[in-house]
């Protein structure tokens, strides 16, 4: 526990720089290594006797900052920033896995997630499992005396599925199993992983923490053994180490993360009522919406429903393309989380490393469409795609 607020932590860093000229922005180290007073100074860091940087791969005082201010907002006691929100994921799973391993994941993940579980972990001798984490007994059937580490994502990409955090840390709890969870949909203001009893927290930060579209970066949020050891083997010796440069943009835009989150939730509502009520709208995933079956943990586990919505067109894969050809404002790219309003197909974009099958199996239909609705005029954005239903 802090003394401030969330939104007061993601402005001030918990980290005092004596700056000789008193800046008030930490500065950059934009520099690749450290020099040293002498041999027994390099030899007493390398030996570990000695605290300071060495070289910017194992460590940077820019970095750090970011570090230090994840770290908080998830509560947990330490963090790794990584080059890319994959590179924390894959840098979480090879710390601690190793040939022989059984792995429990959400049937449904982000794209890149999956094609890491369901294609390359195999190749190293990691047995994976998916598995519908909204039912409870299928999770628990799932569990082989080789199994270590359960994944899972929440809200789940793109149907807004909620899993429920409190049941997942219980089970991984009786399990001995280490638990994690990317949190990246929800960043540390709307939901805390560590607070159901999860191990280890993800994101990508070229979301809604860099927030405007310029990085990609990503982190890891966990215990200080756990983060020691991530920072020691996997990010050291493979590599996906943040740019210095990245880590002072995400400082940057953290400092106003508290205002963004409330403004796209307060926005994305709207748009998703809006989707609701229109006549050529069959279906709305958004977790802020009653009929939704995520509602319910609004509230406890989710402090709000977040800045994405999917939906079903009322008609032809064709007519879902001719939408998202007829928008103005709403861009068409992938990624979430920045100021511009983004719309995409999922089956023909992000989720396209996944086969029909396994699509379908993950709920994703050919005509769904996500949209990260963003901070411009929400009346703007529900006029734009009010102009492109009017197209089909
Ligand atoms: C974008 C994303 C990732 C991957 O992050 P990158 O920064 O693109 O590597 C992982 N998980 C979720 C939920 C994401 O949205």
């Amino acid at each position: 526990m802090t003394k401030y607020h969330d939104n007061t932590n993601c402005i001030h860093s918990p980290v005092h720089f004596d700056d000789p000229h008193g800046a008030l922005t930490a500065p950059l180290y934009q520099t690749s290594t450290f020099q040293f007073k002498d041999a027994a100074q390099g030899a007493a860091r390398f030996a570990g006797e000695e605290a300071g940087y060495i070289y910017t791969r194992l460590g940077n005082p820019t970095t750090r900052e970011l570090e230090q201010k994840l770290a908080q907002l998830e509560e947990m006691e330490e963090a790794a920033a990584t080059a890319t929100g994959m590179g924390a994921v894959s840098a979480s799973v090879l710390s601690f896995l190793e040939q022989g391993d059984h792995l429990i994941a959400s049937s449904a993940l982000y794209g890149c997630s999956f094609a890491l579980f369901s294609h390359m972990l195999p190749k190293w001798g990691i047995e994976v499992s998916f598995v519908d984490m909204t039912n409870e007994a299928e999770l628990y059937a799932a569990v082989k005396p080789n199994t270590k580490m359960v994944f899972a994502e929440t809200p789940i990409n793109p149907n807004m599925t909620v899993i429920d955090l409190a049941m997942l840390g219980q089970f991984a709890k009786k399990h001995s199993l280490i638990s994690v969870v990317d949190n990246t949909f929800m960043t540390p203001l709307l939901q805390k992983p560590k607070h159901f009893g999860i191990d280890i927290v993800i994101h990508s930060a070229t979301k809604y923490l860099n927030g405007h579209g310029d990085v990609v970066a990503g982190a890891v949020c966990g215990s200080q053994e756990h983060i020691e050891l991530i920072k020691l083997t996997v990010l050291k010796d493979i590599g996906a180490t943040i740019s210095p440069h990245d880590a002072w943009l995400i400082n940057r835009g953290l400092k106003t993360l508290a205002v963004r989150v409330e403004r796209h939730c307060q926005s994305a509502q709207k748009v998703a009522e809006f989707l609701d009520a229109h006549p050529k709208v069959s279906e709305v995933y958004y977790p802020g919406l009653p009929s939704h079956p995520g509602y319910k943990f609004l509230g406890e586990q989710m402090k709000g429903a977040g800045g994405v919505i999917a939906f079903e067109i009322d008609g032809t894969l064709e007519q879902g393309e001719r939408f998202i050809n007829a928008t103005e404002l709403c861009t068409l790219a992938v990624s979430l989380g920045d100021p511009e309003t983004l719309i995409q197909h999922p089956a023909s974009m992000t989720h396209s490393p996944y086969t029909k099958e396994e699509r379908e199996a993950a709920g994703i239909s050919d005509g769904l469409i996500r949209i990260s609705v963003g901070l411009e005029d929400v009346n703007d954005i529900i006029a734009d795609l009010e102009l492109a239903f009017k197209q089909i």
